[in-house]
């Protein structure tokens, strides 16, 4: 039904119960650990309406099927466990935090090898692809913002026989489709922009191939790394107004990128051109980094991102950050507020640096 529709009209239709009377316009949040034998369901682990409501609607938007976790770590930990034991995953030097955590985790148990990559290097992750059983990146990279060539490196690894895994919770559906441009499988941290107001935790994996969908719905069936209901039904209240957020998170991000760069407490400003996150390094380096975080009154010192609400963090903050991200990196996750407050704010903040 949503073959022919657009972005934003599937993303408000997607997942609704039929057209009927006395049918609710949205699906209801069902409660429940056990189903009346003999249908699909059978036990609450194995599927929920509220979680197939979602999943309708976050696998329209990607094109494929979409199945829902209890976090974007747990939709990682699930598509990792693809890889067999001794196998090599590739995946960017800048990842998100808790992505590297899991790569050397299972490293440091002896299950996997990981090689890390600068993801813009397209010939040098091709090479690194030769070997691998899966490669695994975000484009844009979190908190760099470097981007990737996708097709080229899905060729290449596709050539090698390796699992293209795109972790896609920063461009969202409506910027970015990596399965059309030759990705195996999408994750998402639904906790961000899909959800979109940082009161849920939730994740996501969407795949096209029926067989991959298989053998990951048996592995969330098993280890039962499951939404809750309610979780569900928030996230897909999300998607509903997701293309409104992002097109206004992302336009006031445009507006503010424009004077950061003209902004003399600030060396340098990396935007990828779309979306609503902004890495800012302040020429002071990390002692104003802090300071920064610590003196915005409208944007909330925070980590996490994709909210309606702007936050801000100073990444290198965590332990687990890379050293090659600099000390004085504050990553912006810019809202939907108006952009003139936003500025105001910021520029206030700035100033009192100096002071
Ligand atoms: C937050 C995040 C995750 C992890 O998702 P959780 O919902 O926090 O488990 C994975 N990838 C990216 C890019 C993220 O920002």
């Amino acid at each position: 039904m949503t073959d022919d529709l657009r972005p934003a009209t599937i993303a408000v239709t997607a997942g609704r119960p039929g057209h009927e009377p006395d049918q609710p316009l949205n699906v209801p949040i069902t409660m429940a650990a056990t189903y009346v034998a003999g249908g699909d369901l059978e036990y609450g682990r194995y599927g929920n309406p509220t979680w197939t409501a979602f999943e309708d609607a976050l696998g329209a938007l990607e094109g494929g099927r979409c199945l829902s976790f209890a976090s974007g770590q747990a939709a990682t930990a699930t598509v990792l466990d693809l890889v067999g034991l001794g196998a090599t995953v590739v995946a960017p030097v800048h990842s998100y935090t808790g992505t590297l955590l899991q790569l050397a985790d299972l490293e440091s148990r002896g299950r996997i090898k990981t090689v890390l990559v600068d993801i813009t290097d397209t010939a040098a992750v091709a090479e690194a692809c030769l070997d691998a059983a899966l490669v695994w990146f975000e484009s844009p990279t979190n908190p760099a913002l470097e981007l990737a060539d996708i097709p080229a490196i899905a060729a290449a690894a596709h050539e090698a026989g390796a699992y293209v895994v795109v972790d896609n919770t920063f461009a969202t559906p409506l910027l970015q489709q990596p399965l059309e441009l030759g990705a195996d499988i999408v994750v998402h941290s639904a906790t961000k922009f899909i959800a979109g107001h940082s009161d849920v935790q939730m994740g996501a994996i969407v795949t096209a191939d029926e067989q991959l969908y298989g053998v990951l719905k048996g592995r969330r069936d098993l280890i039962g790394s499951t939404p809750g209901p309610f979780e569900a039904w928030l996230a897909l209240r999300g998607v509903r107004t997701l293309h409104l957020r992002v097109e206004r998170a992302q336009q006031n991000a445009t507006e503010l990128v424009g004077r950061l760069r003209s902004h003399p407490a600030i060396s340098e400003v990396r935007y990828p051109g779309f979306g609503g996150i902004v890495s800012i390094v302040l020429a002071e380096g990390a002692l104003a980094a802090d300071l920064l975080t610590h003196k915005t009154r409208l944007w909330i010192h925070a980590t996490s991102l994709g909210g309606v609400e702007s936050t801000l963090e100073r990444r290198r903050r965590w332990k687990a950050e890379p050293a090659t991200i600099p000390d004085g990196l504050v990553r912006l996750s810019v809202g939907i507020e108006d952009v003139e407050d936003l500025w105001a704010d910021l520029e206030r903040a700035l100033a009192s640096l100096v002071e």
